[in-house]
């Protein structure tokens, strides 16, 4: 199968042959539709965040079973999935307490070591090297993962468009309704209006928001961010975000604010956003190094919750989104705005890093 490999850290994507994947008992073998274009793959690129090389990144995924390992139940060949980036183990003591967005085991064997849970990967060149997989490895016609991560796609979903379910849907569900609990009519500010911000947006007017406040530094972004719901919306580059969001809200600020860069000075700004006992919901990821710093008199002060947010559970909270699509309420492709072919894996990257993708890119296989 083809497959876009990153041989070292800082390399470009060199799309080459590898060896097709199978899948072992408890996973099973997904023909790749589509990909998400997501900034932790950039992460792993640069080297903010480790992972070992060579691998094959991309981790949310739509396509169609083509294989079912031994023993394996709950799927049939030729069904339409999505793949979420959290793969769940299903009996860790996280999942055991339904925080598969937790699960020790995913952590343990994919994200340190680019395996799966029997410490191997499923994917390797035909001279016998063997290459990591960053959860499924979805930038590949093929994937393998276990069957706690893959979701049977309700009909009537664009397949291309529902590979962003996996991540983009994924952690603006868990952000929305687990980490923020955000209930109706409830004041919203999102910060960073890409892939997962404007999902949120939408997930934030499924919930019944009384106002949502899109801010970013992209007059294009906001523009779509309002097609999605916005009530207002705040750039950043025309003064300091923070005053603006309270001059909207009338000096109070917002209850919730949802912070998608990982950014030290948005998270900062995001917290002077919030009204008394509001809660700031951090789900954009950074390097390892990054720190924000927190003004302890404001937020003890004023009862502020600081919220991280990773993913979310692969149970309940997909359920809802899975549910949320199929009815409408949440559209992946109001939020798929670039597509690209495989051999063009590099331009989609490039173009996520110069901020030139509105919503979100996807590959398609
Ligand atoms: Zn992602
Ligand atoms: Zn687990």
């Amino acid at each position: 199968m083809r497959a876009a490999v990153l041989q070292t850290i800082g390399a470009k994507f060199a799309v080459e042959n590898l060896v097709d994947p199978e899948p072992k008992t408890g996973e099973v073998l997904v023909k790749v539709a589509a990909c998400g274009v997501c900034h932790s793959d950039l992460h792993v690129v640069h080297g903010s965040v480790g992972f070992p090389t060579p691998c094959v990144l991309g981790h949310e995924v739509s396509g169609v079973i083509e294989a079912i390992g031994p023993d394996t139940k709950g799927f049939r060949v030729g069904q339409a999935v999505v793949g979420t980036f959290i793969m769940p183990c299903g009996t860790c003591r996280h999942c055991a307490n339904g925080h598969e967005e937790l699960c020790e085991t995913f952590f343990q064997f994919n994200r340190l070591s680019g395996h799966l849970y029997d410490g191997t990967s499923r994917l390797g060149r035909a001279n016998g090297e063997v290459i990591a997989q960053y959860s499924m490895g979805g930038l590949a016609e093929r994937c393998v993962a276990p069957v706690g991560g893959i979701h049977p796609l309700p009909e009537g979903i664009d397949l291309l468009d529902a590979a962003i379910l996996g991540c983009s849907g994924f952690t603006a569900i868990g952000a929305v309704r687990t980490t923020g609990q955000l209930r109706v009519g409830e004041t919203v500010a999102v910060i960073g209006c890409g892939g997962v911000g404007s999902s949120i947006i939408q997930m934030a007017v499924a919930f019944g928001a009384s106002r949502i406040i899109a801010v970013d530094v992209s007059a294009e972004k906001l523009a779509a961010a309002v097609e999605l719901g916005a009530t207002d919306v705040v750039n950043s580059l025309d003064g300091d975000p923070a005053d603006a969001v309270r001059e909207i809200t009338g000096g109070r600020g917002v209850d919730v604010v949802f912070e998608a860069l990982g950014r030290p000075e948005t998270i900062e700004k995001g917290v002077m956003m919030l009204d008394d006992m509001g809660r700031l919901v951090m789900v954009g990821l950074a390097a390892r190094d990054q720190v924000a710093r927190i003004p302890i008199l404001h937020t003890v002060r004023r009862k502020i919750q600081i919220l991280g947010s990773y993913g979310a559970r692969a149970g309940s909270d997909m359920a809802a989104l899975l549910e949320f699509t199929a009815k409408g309420v949440y559209n992946p492709s109001r939020v798929v705005t670039n597509r690209y072919a495989l051999d063009d894996v590099n331009l989609a990257y490039d173009d996520l890093e110069a901020g030139r993708i509105v919503g979100r890119g996807i590959v398609v296989m």
